[in-house]
């Protein structure tokens, strides 16, 4: 079931939550909803459950205008951070629930609910209660609720926010894997670049109600659109600084040509820590001198701080063997040269 977005608008007394986002969801896809707290995430998820109304635009499920369609006609389930299962009901009864309301056979409600204990594998413990259940049982219990009555799409908010790291990884992988088994449009939320970038085939980011960009995760994190995407995905240094015609201030002779955009204005420079090499000596010009602050080895890697005369400390990142033969110590004077870029104008906030 394809998802379409068209030019939706929504506000709430004095905030403009979401202003003409457009966003195709294609079939059987898994998309991310990406962005700073505050920025519309979960207004537009709730537009596409039928929870919310926009003011203006529509969503269309399949080629069916589903604006003024009711939250039940969807045939979307939700899972929330939360898990909100019903504190009294078992487990089966928690799965079971929708089927019941809608007064389907006993028998194809205990099929459907064995059927989704075998689906989140958790067979054994159908009669426990969800106090008797560890956080990541109770999620997985709310999304086979959730499965219960077949949606075409899966809406998904924060889910795994709740718990701890081990289990969210573990969940993150688990999730995909079942999309993909049961082929549904999934749409969800998330603040954690990591989890989105891992499991979405297509992330959407957001900032302030817009959508900034949308792109496969190799497209977002090699292509970034602009400097808000840039900087929001983070682990960058950034060089701020004006550009005449398309050079950078004397400063920043960071600004290789044809990287710079021809305009003038304050711009960005963003390096990542990867794309900078450390050297002893100055071997070029635009090498930025520094004294090594801090050295840590992360796995195969090292991370460096510079600090600068002129500026913030910079984050340099070599292979551990490099780093080991150019044998520098904290306190010691090194160079950095940047291989790759991206210039885009300053002009935004996060
Ligand atoms: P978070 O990551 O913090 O959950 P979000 O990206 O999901 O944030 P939304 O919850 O969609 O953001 O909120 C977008 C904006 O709309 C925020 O400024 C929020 O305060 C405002 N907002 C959302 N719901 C309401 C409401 N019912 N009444 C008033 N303002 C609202």
């Amino acid at each position: 079931m394809q998802i379409s977005i068209r030019n939706v608008k929504k506000h709430f007394e004095g905030t403009q939550a979401l202003n003409d986002v457009s966003i195709d969801v294609p079939d059987g896809e898994l998309v991310a909803l990406l962005g700073p707290s505050g920025c519309g995430k979960t207004t537009l998820l709730r537009i596409i459950a039928g929870l919310e109304t926009p003011d203006s635009g529509e969503v269309l499920f399949g080629e069916t205008d589903s604006t003024s369609l009711a939250v039940r006609d969807r045939g979307v389930g939700f899972v929330f951070q939360h898990y909100a299962l019903f504190k009294h009901m078992t487990v089966r009864e928690n799965i079971g629930f929708s089927l019941k309301i809608q007064k389907r056979p006993k028998e194809e409600v205990q099929q459907r609910v064995d059927e989704l204990l075998n689906l989140i594998q958790l067979n054994g413990i159908g009669n426990r209660f969800p106090s008797q259940l560890s956080g990541g049982q109770k999620q997985r219990v709310a999304l086979a609720r959730a499965l219960a009555a077949r949606p075409h799409v899966m809406l998904l908010d924060e889910p795994f926010g709740a718990l701890d790291a081990q289990v969210r990884q573990d969940l993150r992988r688990w999730l995909r894997n079942l999309h993909d088994e049961l082929k549904m449009t999934s749409v969800f939320v998330t603040h954690d670049q990591d989890e989105a970038f891992e499991v979405a085939d297509r992330v959407v980011i957001m900032n302030k109600g817009r959508v900034e960009q949308i792109g496969s995760p190799e497209e977002i994190f090699h292509h970034p659109a602009n400097g808000f995407v840039m900087h929001f995905l983070g682990n960058v240094n950034i060089f701020h600084s004006r550009l005449e015609h398309g050079q950078g201030s004397p400063d920043l002779d960071l600004v290789h040509p044809g990287h710079a955009p021809a305009d003038s204005g304050a711009t960005a420079v963003y390096v990542r820590p990867h794309e900078l090499t450390l050297y002893r000596t100055r071997e070029s010009a635009n090498a930025i001198e520094g004294r090594i602050a801090h050295i840590r080895t992360i796995g195969l890697s090292v991370r460096v701080s510079l600090a600068t005369a002129a500026g913030p400390e910079i984050q340099v990142e070599v292979p551990k063997e490099e780093f080991q033969a150019l044998g520098l110590s904290k306190g010691d004077t090194a160079y950095a040269v940047a291989k790759g870029v991206k210039v885009f104008t300053d002009d935004y906030t996060i």
